[in-house]
Parts: C-alpha cells; sequence; structure tokens
C-alpha cells in the first residue's frame, strides 16, 4: 500500500544552506541529474521532481543542502530575524529551523536553541555542525523554565516557538487512522489533543513575557484547531496587553487561518494535498508606537 501514499505525486523541497553555498551553484549542480526548479515564494528553496531520493547525495551529506519540505522553509523567514539580533529557538531540536535562522542571519548575532529533550540534543548538535554554523548556543533546558528576567535575555528580539504537537499535519501521522489499533482511540487522543494545547498555549505566553522581544512565530506541523487557531484567540488578548499585534506573513500565501476570531487571516496554514504537509504559522509583532514610545 506504501505506493498508493498521496505525497509521491508531490514535488521533493531542498532547502539551500546559504551558509555553505549560494543558490544558484546549488542549482547548477543539482540541474545535472535532475530537473530543478526555484521556488517562487523562498528564495533558498529549490523543487525537484515528484520521489527523487537524495539521500545520499555529496550536497546533503556535506550540509549544503537541507532536505525539508517547503513549510517547514516558511517559519523562520516568517520570523525573519535581522543579522546581529539575539534569538531564541526555544523548542530547536532537531534543527531544521535554528540552522535556516542562522543562514538567514548571516552568522551575525546569536541564536538559543533551546531544547528539552537529552536524547534530541544529539541530533541538534548534528545538524548545527552539519550547517557549519558558529553562533548557535545550546541549552538543554525546559523553555518554561528559562527566566526571561535574567540579564542573559535581555536583549532577546525574537523568538521561534515551533513546540511539541500532534504531527497530524505529516504524512505519517495522516495515515495513522489506516491502522486498526487506533480506531478506538478517539477519547485518549482527545486527552493527547488538549494536554498538547495547554503546553502550547503556556508556552507561547512565556515567550510573550521576555522585555525585548519584537517578534514571535509560533508554528506547529498539526492540522487541528485546537493547537492552532484556538491557541492564538486564547493568548491574543495577553499578547494584546504587552503591546503585541498579529501581523500578516506572506502576504500572497493562498490558505490562511480557520475563519474562528477576528484576525485570522493574519494566519498561515498549508494544505498538505497540495503543499505536501500541514503546517500552521503565527506571526506576532510588536505594534510600532509601543516600539517607539520604548527608545
Ligand atoms: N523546530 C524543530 C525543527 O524544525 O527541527 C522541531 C521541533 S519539535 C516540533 C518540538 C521539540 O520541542 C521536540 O524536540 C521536543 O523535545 C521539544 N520540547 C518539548 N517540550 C519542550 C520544553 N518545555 N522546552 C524545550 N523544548 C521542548
Amino acid at each position: 500500500a506504501l505506493n498508493q501514499l498521496p505525497d509521491v505525486s508531490l514535488p521533493r523541497y531542498v532547502r539551500v544552506n546559504t551558509l555553505k553555498l549560494d543558490v544558484d551553484s546549488a542549482l547548477l549542480e543539482l540541474q545535472q541529474k535532475y530537473s530543478v526548479e526555484k521556488d517562487d515564494l523562498l528564495p533558498d528553496l529549490l523543487i525537484l521532481p515528484p520521489g527523487t531520493d537524495l539521500h545520499d547525495h555529496p550536497l546533503v551529506n556535506n550540509g549544503s543542502i537541507f532536505m525539508q519540505g517547503k513549510a517547514s522553509s516558511m517559519v523562520a523567514p516568517a520570523l525573519n530575524p535581522e543579522p546581529g539580533w539575539e534569538v531564541i529557538d526555544a523548542c530547536a531540536a532537531p534543527g531544521n529551523k535554528t540552522v535556516h535562522l542562522a543562514a538567514l542571519m548571516k552568522r551575525k548575532g546569536r541564536i538559543i536553541a533551546c531544547e528539552l529533550n537529552k536524547q534530541r540534543i544529539k541530533r541538534l548538535k548534528e545538524t548545527i555542525k552539519l550547517s557549519g554554523a558558529s553562533n548557535i548556543h545550546v541549552l538543554n533546558e525546559d523553555f518554561l523554565n528559562i527566566d526571561p528576567k535574567a540579564p542573559s535575555y535581555s536583549k532577546v528580539k525574537a523568538i521561534l516557538l515551533d513546540p511539541s504537537c500532534s504531527g497530524s499535519g505529516t504524512a505519517a501521522s495522516r495515515l495513522d487512522h489506516l491502522l486498526p489499533s487506533k480506531a478506538a482511540g478517539q477519547d485518549t487522543d482527545m486527552e493527547r489533543l488538549n494536554k498538547l494545547a495547554a503546553f502550547q498555549r503556556k508556552a507561547l505566553q512565556h515567550a510573550l513575557s521576555f522585555p525585548a522581544v519584537e517578534k514571535i512565530v509560533y508554528s506547529t506541523c498539526s492540522i487541528n484547531q485546537i493547537e492552532n487557531e484556538d491557541v492564538i484567540k486564547s493568548v491574543l488578548p495577553i499578547a494584546e496587553s504587552h503591546g503585541f499585534e498579529l501581523v500578516k506573513p506572506f502576504p500572497e500565501w493562498h490558505c490562511r487561518g480557520l475563519p474562528v476570531f477576528k484576525g485570522s487571516e493574519n494566519l498561515v496554514r498549508t494544505d498538505p494535498a497540495t503543499d505536501g504537509e500541514g503546517f500552521f504559522i503565527a506571526l506576532f509583532a510588536k505594534k510600532k508606537n509601543v516600539q517607539k514610545k520604548k527608545q
């Protein structure tokens, strides 16, 4: 049944790690063997034919390109941190978005990559090493335990929060329900979703409490409203009281948040059927007049 997976007809994406190779050189090299196009939304993303197997490609092995889907590659650019900023990646492992941030920041500034799970720290460190970034500080810590008032975090200007989620937007998870053992699990599924959503809300509120933060991206690879729009809706009043507003990343993007509150058109959703993965992205930014008052 594996060759009936819906995703085999979707293109393969690779993100060029611009810390190691420029996009045009990657394009030229890949074009020797494959038909490759540039993505029209993300300048560092290349599109290859469905089913292209790059697992052992030299450019993958040396960290020049990362096999990363389009939806996942939209998260760091949505935050778009300036080179020189101090940034926290709150739930970092395996680190795909951490090293994407490093590339966008052009080796300038500092990234704190926070990860709770000790086993996953190893993967995170491997990803960072492969990327060639040298300004990422790995922290094996619960993001909720990081003290926003500590002097070492007083200059943090942006936070990427990609917390644990149900993964219901990923191909593997979408096929889960086909397994017989899953059929009876609906109550526990709901319990699990509620727990995840409670953590996601807490983590987002925590991110909002860092004193110098100007931008926060919240993302999941879930298609569930409870982990996405509902989290944003419930945190919005607190965000506004901290001087934040929802802003609209990728205004030209077709698929927006479910219309369950005013402002949900600012949210980004990706459609698993057409985009390969079901992702959700929300961007909070400090209101301009609030920023000015503080200066
Ligand atoms: N952003 C990553 C990437 O693109 O490669 C994927 C992150 S994954 C969805 C979520 C991660 O958050 C997991 O590695 C998990 O162990 C970690 N995590 C869960 N709770 C956490 C907490 N309280 N503090 C820090 N990390 C946490």
